[in-house]
């Protein structure tokens, strides 16, 4: 089930007030429309008729029921509550939902590379490899770059890599490198707790060090 309210918004330039829409829960299934503008990064995105546009924020939790995933993009300061909330979601089963992917994201940037991810079949566990091994490689190339955030996205039928920070750059994803990790690690990745929360670059380093 899909979940919004209608809310104002006061453009910072005109003054004018708005209604939006604010999506609480999105159903992939259920809104395609709205799936689409997530993955295309305007799903936050208000334009106000004097041309202005602004990002909205608010959490959003994004359910995936082909995937049987569910993303919850959550403030820093909610992560916590939403890991004992997905605890107990576990635990108790009152959904049948135990065996279901939970996956939390801090950012917005980081709720779009999943819902790319899951909209493209692919694991996010083997994506955060494959971003942590040309992060590596960029960082000795371009030290100057001052890199702060990587992410995966898709254009076309091509697999890149963005990285941000003092300036960007997009890296393309060498064919077959997805798949020779994917095989590489197959038996450890079935091992490790498929209960993570948290599925990022960290994660990819801690995992790459035991
Ligand atoms: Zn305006």
């Amino acid at each position: 089930m899909s979940k919004s309210k209608i809310e104002k918004v006061i453009c910072p330039q005109c003054g004018k007030e708005s209604d939006i829409r604010i999506w609480e829960s999105l159903n992939a299934e259920m809104n395609p429309k709205e799936k689409q503008q997530l993955l295309d990064g305007t799903l936050f995105k208000f334009s106000c008729p004097c041309g202005c546009s602004t990002v909205i924020d608010a959490s959003l939790l994004y359910h995936n029921m082909t995937k049987q995933t569910m993303v919850y993009y959550v403030s820093e300061e909610a992560a916590e509550d939403t890991e004992k909330m997905l605890n107990d979601i576990r635990q108790h089963d009152e959904f049948g939902m135990k065996d279901y992917n939970y996956r939390i994201v801090t950012s917005q940037n980081a709720l779009r590379e999943k819902a790319i991810i899951l909209e493209n079949d692919l694991d996010d566990r083997v994506v955060e490899l494959v971003k942590f091994f040309l992060y590596a490689y960029v960082r000795d190339q371009h030290p100057e770059a001052e890199i702060t955030e990587v992410l995966f996205f898709t254009d076309a039928e091509k697999r890149l890599i963005q990285f941000l920070g003092s300036e960007a750059m997009t890296v393309v994803i060498p064919d077959g490198f997805y798949e020779k990790n994917h095989n590489q690690y197959a038996d450890r990745l079935a091992e490790v707790d498929k209960k993570e929360l948290y599925i990022d670059l960290m994660w990819a380093s801690l995992f790459l060090k035991e």
